[in-house]
């Protein structure tokens, strides 16, 4: 099966396929599962592929690319594998802890990209996600993260990652990144929440003159899971307007949202596990939205966001206090 989408350009020299898939389970995954899918998602054409140390999967990921490299489906450099350090990894000193674990997880020898999860550095913990005091208070940590941006640069001189960038970054933290003295790397990429309902179109064009590609994570606004979504927002894909265009072009809602993106120059990355809705995600470079199709997604934006990292919401680095 040949390779889907199309690569995007990087700052760096590199680039990125233009869509790739997630790989956050919200159900609950059996051993297996995500080795199952990922290699699925190879043999029908994806070749990007989102994942994190955060996800407890990457072991999976590893024998699914090294099984696709082993049976002759895929080469190494045909795979584009993102990964990133957790907030509990946030301190330069813990920064190649964290890519050592993701690289003998993958049992690969570089990752792609490597992103900085969120701008919150929590307090350093190899057992728990978000470690908390005795009250139950989750425990932050003060942490320059340009410090560990000198470190992410250290990481892709070392060959140990292709490319940097970050995630959940707001226009004022990306901008303390590209203001530092001694930057040596610009972020290649910014991974942020993106879809019709949070169309981000200020952080888009902020990203697009810094030559900064901005990658859409939930492009499907994470259908499903009530206990992980602020559910107070409409679903997306019920959306009556996507429905409606949906029809036109003879394409499921879910289509014209991947759709609508890759048009506007953002990269998705949707999560699917199944393989009927894996094909269904990439069957999106056969037709085209017209310029006033473009115009009534533009329109049914409503700012609201699903992931909203809400029990952080009182740490000095939350980045949605912004307006973007
Ligand atoms: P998505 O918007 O991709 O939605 C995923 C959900 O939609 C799954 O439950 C999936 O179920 C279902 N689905 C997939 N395709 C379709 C379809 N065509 N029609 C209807 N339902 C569909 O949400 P995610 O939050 O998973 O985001 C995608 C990826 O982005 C993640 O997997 C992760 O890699 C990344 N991410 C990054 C974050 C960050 O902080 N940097 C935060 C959140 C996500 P099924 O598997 O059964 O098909």
């Amino acid at each position: 099966m040949a390779a889907i989408g199309r690569c995007v350009p990087l700052n760096d020299g590199s680039s990125i396929p233009n869509l790739g898939l997630g790989t956050c389970s919200l159900d609950k995954l059996v051993k297996g599962d995500t080795a199952k899918a990922v290699k699925t998602g190879i043999e029908i054409g994806y070749r990007h592929l989102d994942g994190a140390l955060m996800y407890g999967n990457e072991d999976e990921i590893g024998e699914a690319i090294r099984a696709k490299i082993a049976d002759g489906t895929v080469k190494r450099e045909d795979i584009f594998y993102t990964s990133k350090v957790w907030m509990t990894y946030l301190s330069p000193d813990l920064v190649r802890n964290a890519l050592t674990k993701t690289l003998k997880s993958l049992r690969l020898d570089y990752v792609d990209l490597y992103l900085i999860h969120w701008p919150m550095a929590l307090k350093a913990s190899e057992k728990e996600l978000f470690p908390r005091d005795a009250s139950g208070k989750i425990l932050h940590e003060n942490v320059d993260l340009r410090e560990t941006w000198a470190v992410m640069e250290g990481c892709k001189d070392d060959g140990l990652v292709r490319s940097i960038g970050v995630s959940n970054f707001n226009r004022r933290q990306l901008e303390m990144i590209l203001q530092m003295p001694n930057l040596k790397y610009k972020p290649v990429c910014n991974q942020v929440e993106c879809h019709p309902y949070l169309n981000q179109s200020k952080l888009l064009m902020y990203c697009k003159s810094n030559n900064i590609v901005l990658v859409g994570y939930s492009p499907l606004g994470r259908p499903q899971d009530p206990a992980l979504v602020n559910t107070k927002n409409p679903i997306l894909l019920n959306d009556p307007e996507l429905k409606k265009m949906g029809e036109k072009h003879q394409k499921t809602a879910a289509q014209i949202a991947l759709r609508y993106q890759v048009q506007r120059g953002v990269v998705v990355i949707p999560k699917s596990f199944s393989p009927g809705r894996m094909k269904q995600n990439k069957e999106i470079f056969d037709f085209c939205l017209t310029d006033e199709d473009m115009k009534r997604i533009d329109g049914i934006n409503k700012n609201c966001r699903y992931v909203t990292e809400e029990t952080l919401i009182d740490h000095p680095n939350y980045p949605f206090h912004d307006e973007y």
